[in-house]
Parts: C-alpha cells; structure tokens; sequence
C-alpha cells in the first residue's frame, strides 16, 4: 500500500484560540472562553486538497485537573468534529499518568501513523508549543511553529506567521 502524507495539527494555539494564563497558553476552560480561529475551516480543505491526511494530536488534560467538566469538553469538541479532519487524537492524561501519548511523546503520531499508512518524515507537525516541536521531532517529522509571544525561543524546522503562512509553506515544499 502507498504511502500517505499527513499534516499533524495541535489543537490549542492552532485551531483553537489560545487562552493566555499567567503568561501561559492554556486550553478554553468555559464556553465564552472558546473560539475557533478565523478561516481554519478553508484552510483544512485546502490542505485536504493538496492531498495530505490532516489529522488532529491534542494534549487535553484539563478534565483530569478539574478546570472543566466532560460536558464542557464535549460541547467545544462537538464544534471541532464539524472541521474537516481526517481522524482525531486525544491524550486526556496528566503527566503523572506516564502514558505514551501525551505529547512531547510521538505515541499518537506513531498510532496515526500505523492506521492510516502514513509517510512520516515527509509529513509535518503544526502546533505552538515545544511539545508539539518534540513530538515532531521524536516522529521523524517536520516540525511548523506558529509563532506567539510565548515561543520565540523555541526550536523547530520551521517558523511561520499564522496556519494560512503555514500552509503556504507546505504547498511550496509539495508543489
Ligand atoms: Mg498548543
Ligand atoms: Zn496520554
């Protein structure tokens, strides 16, 4: 079977509007606090139409710690599952749990990856923080940060402006 590529998205900072807390970028807790980033809909489709798996990877530990219920979860997941991703994955654990999947861990690129036949290093990674870098990385793909006032020191392969820079970028490297 050939070989897919995949573009490999991070949830908050990317898709969803980062919720600045004492300086740090931290999940929507509340439904007021919840905002979908502009034209992230058109964007998906284009990349869908460069012919890349778009698949979500998210940290989502803010269950476990008590900052919102599993319905307020599902209420903002519900809006996400209306974007047209090709498959979502969402590690729910805390660092304490040790688990596989929480990214700076690869485990759901790897688990992506087997399921759907991925190319992995011809495959990148978008996301906003040095976790999302690090999963690339440990993938053994290529690494996008968006940039934010909170990551200007971090490493990746690349850095762009938005999630429409980014796509730009892509397309480049494809077309
Ligand atoms: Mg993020
Ligand atoms: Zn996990």
């Amino acid at each position: 079977m050939k070989k897919r590529r995949a573009i490999f998205f991070d949830r908050d900072g990317v898709i969803v509007t980062p919720i600045l807390r004492n300086g740090k970028p931290t999940a929507p807790w509340r439904r007021d606090e919840f905002q979908i980033e502009v034209d992230v809909h058109q964007i998906l489709s284009l990349i869908g139409s460069f012919g890349f798996l778009r698949i979500l990877v998210t940290n989502q530990p803010d269950i476990a710690y008590g900052h919102l219920s599993p319905r307020e979860w599902r209420w903002m997941q519900s809006y996400i599952e209306q974007l047209p991703f090709d498959d979502i994955f969402v590690c729910f654990h805390t660092r304490a749990d040790d688990c596989l999947c929480k990214k700076p861990k690869p485990g759901m690129l790897l688990e992506a990856a087997k399921k759907w036949h991925i190319d992995l290093a011809h495959s990148y990674m978008i996301g906003d923080t040095d976790a999302d870098a690090k999963a690339a990385a440990a993938a053994g793909c290529k690494s996008i940060l968006v940039e934010a006032p909170y990551n200007k020191e971090l490493q990746s392969d690349y850095k762009v402006n938005c999630l429409f820079d980014a796509t730009l970028l892509i397309q480049n490297n494809v077309l």
